[in-house]
């Protein structure tokens, strides 16, 4: 055999994304004919509106189809600067605005310019695969705050005040939560607000994707909307993706102190490159369009959860807090934990569980440990309303034939 020259160690540090292994899985399951009832993918169902797509059309037949400032036209952080104007009430420049290729690479770039080998970046658990896979990539340790179902899934300031080292360097705030859907309150920001003002060497890195994804009336708020006073060292990240339906035109956004913001320009010119131009006028009419699409799909997300939570809390062996936002609900499979498949394979953890999902009943759900905090599962809710009833329905005749010393799970004490 021909010898190859090495790769680099980096790539020992982390994980590739557990979501993305599920969604390879599911697509090559369904390339082989297979029929899925697919929960793994975190995009809406929905359609970009159509007025977005407009505006990217127009923009190619203007021409507009050439590089643009590494850190996005200027048209387009107006946009931005409008948009946090007008919905958060925050004021930001120019410089302090920086457009990307989707909010993963600029959240990549954002941690590789504040943290490195041996710095420690505080986050919750259960989190989003990707915060943990950067933190690990960019050479620092992510330190996990549990956040159990209960306690809503959110980092408490007692668990923020005892998770912060001398060498932390960062903390990710994610409200609405993925995978969890937990959306901090004004009250519950305050209160880790008070444990970061002790902590002046602390990055805060705010991720808002799902800022418009609220549910039950719930207004949504970020950190810098209750402590101002922590502005020089709060980067908010957003993004187009998730409101807008729009997780192939890869738009997101941040706005943050402007030497934090040069450092990412400066990772940003060398690497990552701008932002697709024809994507950016598309972003500009998401933006500054009428937010009543938005609210289509977030009613839409509120009955389907509603529904899910309801089904999944019938089943034995399954608990389930409803989401107060986001599309994801993540139910508790503890009570499944050591049950026994009819083919006889045992359950030792959500991993196996969604994998006699998947195979047994071609259902697609991520395991909790994608998300540290386990055993628990997340189905994606962003999925047309009759696949998510029967495939939910599927997941409670996949639990109902589970057997645990001979009974089935649904004749025992779940
Ligand atoms: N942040 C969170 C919490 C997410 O769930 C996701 C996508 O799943 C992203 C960021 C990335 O968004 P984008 O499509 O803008 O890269």
């Amino acid at each position: 055999m021909m010898s190859q020259p090495g790769l680099s160690p980096i790539l020992g540090r982390f994980k590739p994304s557990a979501i993305a292994a599920t969604i390879a899985i599911a697509a090559r399951m369904r390339a082989e004919g297979r029929d899925l009832y697919d929960f793994s993918t975190g995009e809406p169902d929905f359609d970009t509106p159509d007025h977005i797509k407009k505006a990217a059309v127009e923009a190619i037949n203007r021409g507009e189809t050439k590089y643009s400032p590494t850190d996005g036209t200027i048209a387009m952080r107006e946009a931005v600067q409008r948009k946090f104007a007008r919905d958060n009430s925050l004021t930001f420049t120019l410089p302090q605005i920086i457009v990307a290729s989707g909010a993963k690479p600029l959240l990549a770039d954002v941690l590789r310019a504040l943290a490195s080998d041996g710095d420690e970046i505080v986050l919750a658990a259960p989190c989003w695969t990707s915060h943990a896979g950067i933190i690990e990539l960019v050479g620092a340790k992510p330190v996990y705050v549990t956040a159990s179902q209960a306690q809503g899934f959110k980092m408490t300031p007692g668990g923020l005040a005892d998770a912060l080292t001398a060498r932390s360097r960062a903390v990710i705030l994610c409200s609405p939560s993925n995978p969890s859907g937990a959306t901090y309150s004004e009250a519950e920001l305050l209160g880790l607000a008070a444990v970061l003002r002790l902590h002046p060497d602390l990055w805060i890195v705010t991720d808002d994707l799902y800022e418009h994804i609220v549910f039950d009336g719930r207004r949504f708020c970020t950190l810098l909307n209750v402590a101002p006073d922590l502005a020089d060292r709060i980067v908010a990240v957003n993004g187009v993706s998730k409101a807008y339906a729009m997780t192939g035109w890869r738009i997101g956004y941040a706005a943050g102190p402007s030497r934090l913001m040069d450092a990412v320009r400066k990772l940003m010119s060398q690497a990552a490159g701008c932002p697709s131009s024809i994507s950016q006028a598309a972003a500009i009419a998401a933006l500054d369009g009428p937010l009543d699409c938005v609210e289509v799909f977030v009613a839409a997300y509120q009955a389907r959860r509603n529904r899910a939570v309801r089904a999944l809390n019938l089943f034995p062996g399954i608990s389930c807090i409803p989401p107060e936002g986001a599309f994801y609900v993540y139910p508790s499979c503890e009570g499944i934990i050591g049950t026994a498949t009819p083919k006889g394979s045992r359950i030792a953890s959500s991993t196996d569980f969604a994998r006699y999902l998947l195979e047994d009943w071609s259902v697609a759900v991520v395991p909790g440990a994608a998300f540290e905090l386990d055993p628990h599962f997340r189905i994606s809710i962003a999925t047309a309303d009759a696949e998510l009833d029967e495939g939910v329905a599927r997941i409670g005749l996949a639990i109902s034939v589970l057997g645990r010393r001979g009974n089935q799970l649904g004749v025992v004490n779940g």
